[in-house]
């Protein structure tokens, strides 16, 4: 294969550029030639100028856009088959025998249809010579392989689509601001959201706004009466005190007989039953725009840069392929298999098989729906006789991390909610020695799910000397029997040593659980931790301004990022920036190196390059500073460009977490409590780490932790993200035979 075209089709997503950019700078760096097709298989059936061959320069500088650069449609004329032979002969003729299309299921549909109809398209133009039949022998097949864009999420073949992650943070957004205008006022609020057949923004848009109701169309509300049973739900938290109501509901949103229910409907049940001053706001087509997150950048980044290497790869004649996610593991999925599971879901649904439906969204789907009904009560569940209740403390330790408070209030409310009792620490480990806890009950940590920073307090104090000796009374009179550390690197060192010294103090020999939270992402047992997407976000929000600012100027940044000893941050910023080079302590940085770099920007720059940018993890090199390497680049960039540093400092660890954080947080704390109601009791209880590894929650044993983490530098020993370093490279520097063509970014 030689040339291959890329699309965008359908409704437009968030992180296409992204996608469209990595599908053009590795097919140029794997030796093809790409051609993108302007607006959708609009563009394929008209031909001509639609077509446009692709150089390393012409994807520059699109990462941070929303929408499409290459235009997308919805083209009646492909859905018939004269359509499609003229896309048909328009492919010919440009030679392009792979096709990568970027769209959603509707889009993917009109690809599977293109593909299997091929040898008949091309038989029936040579029949009516309009290609030679030596120009149909040329292209016996046509491969294709799909990324889907969708901000629905709607479609079987990936965890999370092109889209979706930033639509939730639009959503969430507009959340956060009418629950503090419903606050002030105590209104209740509706929010309408997209999803005709799918739930899936309604779902975590309520899991990440704390919201009071949720309705989707996959799981409609299981009584008849359910107008009532919100009614009483509302009711009584507000009798307990909550200050808003806040339903978010689905577009799609229906009772169980497949009666839609409308936003205008639920303001007009809240209005009589609760006489409630109620207002609607349907989020409409705000959630498809605005500038992409760092999720869904890099999400779509690495689908492009597979799709390239599946067309490579695949039998030409071969079923089309989707790429797409699975925690943190590129899939290779069967076309036709996705488009059976996603049509099966719409089925289950129409003909009121919910519990189907359900099943078929999978089992994330089904638990965050489960959560999200726990957290929404107003108090929780009456206590069933004979429950056994537990006493369990939640505490932090380690830098702050948003969505820290997120996982406090999943904690608390879940654990309430099954008996237990549940009690916050202050202040970290000192906290913990000094006593200082309180009890969390149900309405205490309201607001909670949205709001940055650490309400009980955390720091770096790791325990020492007599404090083990202190904490061991806390828990002994606070009757503590089970512990949960939501925190970083000194937490998961401080509870190592406690269960090292559990032979020592009695008290210690509970069970004890770590949830993953810290912005380095630096922690053994999880692949992610909770805060990291947050100051993914903050750190590409502020380069994108930084690089605005250099409009005028040729100017290199170089730009210094937090992450302790792991480089997590640092390339997955660079990846998400469009950053030329990034500099990470696990690689270390040479002076032949810096030389190399020098030589590089220097290149560049006399070969019209504007814009230079170059990300260096905090602790990259003690030597060479951000400040040497802004001085040393500035020395030999001479007349030919100018340097600045930009040190990003605290804004990383701060601000409000991103939704993907609140949702990881939920889902572990969720997970934890349970398995601290299972281990509390037991003789020999297992205290643990919880993480995510190829979309699956694992507990990993304290016993195991140790021989995890990297002997020298506070990381694990083994990070997955490692391997993203080659695609990064690919993508930030333009090949040798390309380099004529080297723009920014
Ligand atoms: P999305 O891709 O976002 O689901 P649509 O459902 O509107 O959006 O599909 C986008 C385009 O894909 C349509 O305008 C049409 O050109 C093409 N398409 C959709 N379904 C089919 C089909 N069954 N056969 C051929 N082409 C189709």
């Amino acid at each position: 294969m030689k040339r291959i075209g890329v699309l965008t089709s359908g409704g437009d997503a968030p992180g296409m550029n992204a996608a469209v950019r990595a599908v053009v700078r590795t097919a140029l760096n794997e030796g093809l030639e790409v051609y993108a097709i302007y607006e959708g298989f609009q563009g394929m059936v008209d031909g001509g100028k639609r077509f446009k061959p692709m150089q390393w320069g012409d994807v520059g500088g699109i990462l941070h856009q929303g929408g499409t650069i290459i235009g997308s449609a919805r083209c009646q004329a492909f859905r018939e088959r004269p359509g499609r032979l003229k896309a048909a002969r328009n492919l010919l003729l440009h030679g392009i025998d792979g096709l990568i299309v970027i769209g959603g299921d509707g889009s993917l549909t009109g690809a599977d249809v293109l593909h299997r109809e091929w040898t008949g398209l091309l038989a029936e133009l040579v029949a009516n010579y309009e290609i030679s039949q030596e120009q149909a022998d040329k292209h016996p097949t046509l491969a294709i392989v799909g990324i889907i864009g969708s901000i629905d999420n709607d479609m079987f073949g990936s965890d999370l689509t092109t889209g979706a992650d930033t639509a939730l943070h639009r959503i969430v957004e507009a959340t956060d601001a009418i629950t503090s205008t419903a606050a002030s006022h105590q209104r209740s609020f509706v929010v309408e959201v997209m999803g005709r057949r799918c739930g899936y923004l309604a779902l975590m848009g309520a899991l990440a706004s704390g919201a009071d109701w949720v309705l989707i169309p996959e799981s409609p509300p299981d009584v008849d009466d359910w107008e009532t049973k919100m009614c009483d739900v509302l009711r009584k938290g507000r009798q307990v005190g909550r200050r808003d109501s806040l339903v978010v509901i689905a577009e799609g949103a229906q009772d169980r007989k497949g009666n839609p229910i409308t936003s205008a409907y639920v303001k007009e049940v809240l209005e009589k039953r609760l006489g409630e001053d109620t207002r609607v706001t349907v989020l409409g087509h705000v959630q498809r725009g605005g500038s992409p997150s760092a999720f869904d950048r890099n999400l779509s980044t690495l689908l492009g840069y597979d799709s390239v290497q599946a067309i490579r790869s695949m039998d030409p004649a071969g079923e089309p392929l989707v790429i797409g996610m699975r925690g943190n593991q590129i899939t290779r999925t069967p076309l036709d298999k996705c488009l059976h599971f996603t049509e099966a879901v719409g089925e289950a649904v129409r003909a009121g098989n919910f519990e189907q439906a359900m099943t078929l969204r999978g089992r994330s789907f089904r638990e965050s729906f489960r959560t999200v009904r726990t957290l929404v009560r107003a108090l929780p569940h009456d206590p069933v006789p004979g429950q056994v209740r537990r006493r369990i403390a939640i505490l932090h330790s380690g830098g702050p991390a948003p969505g820290m408070n997120t996982a406090v209030r999943a904690a608390v409310r879940l654990g309430t909610d099954k008996g237990h009792t549940m009690l916050g620490v202050s202040n970290g480990f000192p906290g913990l020695a000094r006593g200082e806890i309180r009890e969390l009950d149900w309405m205490s940590v309201t607001g909670w799910a949205t709001r940055g920073g650490a309400e009980l307090g955390t720091n770096r104090v790791l325990p020492q000397g007599r404090d083990f000796y202190a904490i061991a009374r806390t828990l002994e009179e606070h009757n503590i029997e089970g512990l949960l550390l939501i925190g970083g690197y000194t937490g998961y060192r401080g509870v190592l040593e406690l269960y090292a010294q559990r032979h020592n103090y009695p008290a210690f020999n509970i069970p004890i659980v770590c949830l993953p939270a810290s912005i380095n992402n630096n922690l053994p047992g999880a692949e992610l931790s909770v805060g990291a997407d947050t100051a993914l976000n903050s750190i590409i929000n502020a380069v994108d301004k930084i690089k605005q600012s250099a409009v005028a100027s040729r100017r290199t940044f170089v730009v210094e990022v937090m992450g302790q000893y792991c480089g997590y941050l640092a390339l997955m910023g660079a990846m998400a920036s469009g950053a030329e080079r990034v500099y990470m302590h696990e690689e270390g940085v040479t002076l032949q190196d810096l030389v190399r770099d020098v030589e590089q920007l220097t290149t560049g720059f006399k070969r019209g390059k504007r814009l230079g940018l170059l990300i260096r993890n905090e602790k990259a090199n003690t030597v060479y500073t951000t400040e040497f390497m802004r001085a040393l680049f500035e020395e030999e960039g001479g007349e030919l460009f100018d340097v600045r540093q930009a040190i990003l400092g605290h804004m990383q660890q701060g601000g409000d977490p991103s939704p993907f954080d609140r949702i990881l947080a939920t889902r572990f704390a969720a997970h934890c409590v349970e398995y601290l109601e299972k281990q509390i009791g037991e003789a020999e209880p297992v205290s643990a780490t919880i993480g995510e590894t190829g979309g699956e929650l694992k507990f990993t044993n304290l016993e195991d932790i140790p021989r995890l983490m990297d002997k020298q530098f506070p990381r694990p020993r083994r990070q997955w993200w490692m391997q993203l370093r080659e695609m990064a490279r690919v993508l930030a520097q333009p090949a040798p035979h390309e380099q004529n063509n080297e723009e920014t970014a």
